[in-house]
């Protein structure tokens, strides 16, 4: 379980993020949604530890990782941008992390095989990802954040540089993928029809505030200011 408490961040005068207050039960798919610049990338790098909170507590399973290094928070992640090794094949690139967390070669092994399955890769595991297509590239990035077997995965927009078609078969897929797996997943969109249709609950930002929480359901039938109605789209 993830708890956050009362987290801010301010760069010199300005405050990105502002008393910020959640939590995600174990299983649970949460969308962080938002407009551009309302702080969504600032809050998931403060919870990975790729940014220093100005104030506020992070804790995972009872445990304070607020001040924690990155590596250390056992954090899985998904970004924008791949960031694949070319150099490396697929199935270098899946297991890269475990590999550097010294996780032994048969396990490994083990691990790649079901993985590779679940997302469709297992014709692809000695291609480079310059062999591959931008949904491929997609699943690989997916597949090594599944493979560390995370207690929790944070994606950041990982959808958003897809076109329209192979972006609406993704969202189907990973939250397919999610849910086979159980999963528990923090996923940044500022989409807000990506968001209503992947996520169990939504957590919907407005200049670095929490605007509203709750089910897409709920954001959508008692919006409970005119931001979140006009965001989603449902204005009086
Ligand atoms: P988008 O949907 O465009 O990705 P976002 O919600 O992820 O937006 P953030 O990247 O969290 O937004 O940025 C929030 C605000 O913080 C923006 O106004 C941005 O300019 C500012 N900001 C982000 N990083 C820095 C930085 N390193 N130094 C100063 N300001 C920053
Ligand atoms: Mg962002």
């Amino acid at each position: 379980q993830l708890q956050v408490q009362g987290l801010c961040k301010a760069w010199g005068e300005s405050r990105v993020v502002s008393e910020l207050n959640f939590s995600i039960e174990p299983g649970e798919f949460v969308a962080l949604l938002g407009p551009s610049g309302c702080g969504k990338s600032t809050t998931l790098k403060m919870i990975a530890g790729l940014e220093e909170p100005t104030s506020g507590v992070i804790s995972l399973n009872d445990r304070d990782i607020t001040h924690l290094a990155p590596g250390k928070r056992g954090l899985a992640m998904v970004f924008q941008s791949y960031a694949l090794f070319p150099h490396l094949s697929v199935a270098e690139n899946i297991l890269f992390g475990l590999k550097a967390r010294r996780v032994a070669a048969d396990e490994c092994q083990r691990r790649l095989k079901q993985v590779a399955e679940l997302v469709d890769l297992g014709a692809h595991l000695n291609k480079k990802p310059g062999q591959l297509s931008g949904g491929q590239c997609q699943r690989v990035a997916l597949a090594r954040a599944i493979v560390a077997q995370a207690p929790l995965c944070l994606m950041d927009e990982p959808l958003s540089n897809l076109d329209a078609k192979l972006r609406n078969e993704m969202r189907a897929e990973l939250r397919a993928l999610q849910q086979r797996l159980g999963m528990t997943v923090l996923y940044v969109t500022h989409d807000q029809v990506e968001a209503m249709s992947m996520a169990d609950r939504i957590l919907l930002l407005n200049k670095g505030e929490l605007a509203q929480e709750g089910t897409p359901e709920a954001l959508y039938n008692r919006p409970e200011n005119t931001f979140v109605a006009r965001f989603i789209g449902n204005p009086p």
